[in-house]
């Protein structure tokens, strides 16, 4: 096996460019999985560890530029802020081992409908900026997942970072799992409120061959804040919004069964989870606690 270590990002995209068939290594928290495994016997391992244009995060016109080579345990300590969903799901990721090296670029890399990043950054409306040797692109994150495990990143091309708009309100994350660390999501829920914009972003995982947003809990929301006037008046959610907001994200679910759990328990969960992140979500915004 050929391990290659680019110093610098053009030369990283220029190997990519050149051996397409080479596999990125971040953290190499899925991709050792993988080898150990025999999964997979790649001929070439890309290591991005060494590139510098990809291990930091920056601050830029009301949008945060998050490097793909970000860790979650940098997320939480330094997002929690700007990007307080991330920041909620990367807290909830794996153990410190798995935070101290696991990225963001290497969970969407993966786009596992699992994928705890995901949700969040559906909910915020982010873009992941892709680049070959001949430019970078930017993707919308809905666009991003395209099936299970499969993303619209080209062979050849490297994930660079996410851009995302500096959170205006409350951002919550839940997931449920069989025990509450060190498994995968049996369900997760993103939610984002955003009163400058009035705009109510939401994101699901695991219950979908990709991570999917519910639009119509979404926009039943916005309507119920805007024609409510509760941006403005921060009065009480009633319980019926709240409850229809839970049927909706619940609706717009396509789960299957398997082996951490059914369909139909996803659907409940999923159910739960949105009722619960919302009351929280809102409780901060009207007393403004974080
Ligand atoms: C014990 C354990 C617990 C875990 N718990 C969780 C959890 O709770 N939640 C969760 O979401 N995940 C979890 N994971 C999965 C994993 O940690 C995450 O998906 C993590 O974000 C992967 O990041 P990485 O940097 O380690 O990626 P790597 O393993 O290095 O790469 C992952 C994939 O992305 C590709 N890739 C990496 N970087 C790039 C790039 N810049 N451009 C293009 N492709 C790239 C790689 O080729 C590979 O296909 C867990 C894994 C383990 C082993």
């Amino acid at each position: 096996m050929e391990f290659l270590q680019p110093r610098s990002l053009p030369e990283a995209l220029a190997v990519q460019a050149e051996r397409p068939e080479a596999v990125p290594i971040a953290g190499g928290t899925d991709v050792m999985v993988e080898l150990n495994f025999d999964r997979r016997r790649p001929e070439v391992v890309l290591d991005l560890t060494r590139v510098p244009e990809l291990a930091d995060w920056s601050r830029t016109d009301g949008a945060v530029r998050v490097g793909a080579g970000v860790t979650y345990t940098r997320m939480v300590a330094e997002l929690a802020e700007d990007l307080p969903g991330l920041a909620i799901a990367a807290r909830t990721v794996g153990s410190p081992q798995i935070r101290n090296r696991g990225t963001i670029g290497g969970n969407l890399g993966s786009a596992s409908p699992a994928g705890d990043c995901h949700p969040p950054l559906l909910s915020i409306g982010a873009e992941v900026e892709v680049a070959a040797p001949g430019g970078a692109r930017r993707i919308p994150i809905d666009e991003f997942f395209t099936g299970p495990k499969e993303s619209a990143l080209a062979p050849g091309e490297l994930i660079c970072a996410v851009h995302a708009p500096l959170a205006t309100g409350p951002q919550q994350f839940a997931k449920v799992g069989t025990r509450n660390a060190m498994v995968i999501a049996v369900c997760s829920f993103g939610l984002a409120l955003d009163p400058e914009r009035g705009r109510v972003g939401t994101g699901i995982g695991s219950a979908g061959p990709t991570p999917l947003r519910a639009v119509a809990a979404e926009s039943f929301l916005q309507e119920e804040l805007s024609s409510e006037g509760l941006w403005e008046s921060r009065g009480p959610l009633g319980a019926a919004a709240v409850g229809r907001f839970g049927e909706l994200v619940a609706g717009a679910a396509r789960p299957i069964d398997d082996v951490r759990g059914t369909a139909a328990y996803r659907v409940h969960a999923l159910g739960v989870l949105a009722r619960r992140t919302l009351t929280w979500a809102w409780d901060q915004y009207r007393t403004g606690r974080s």
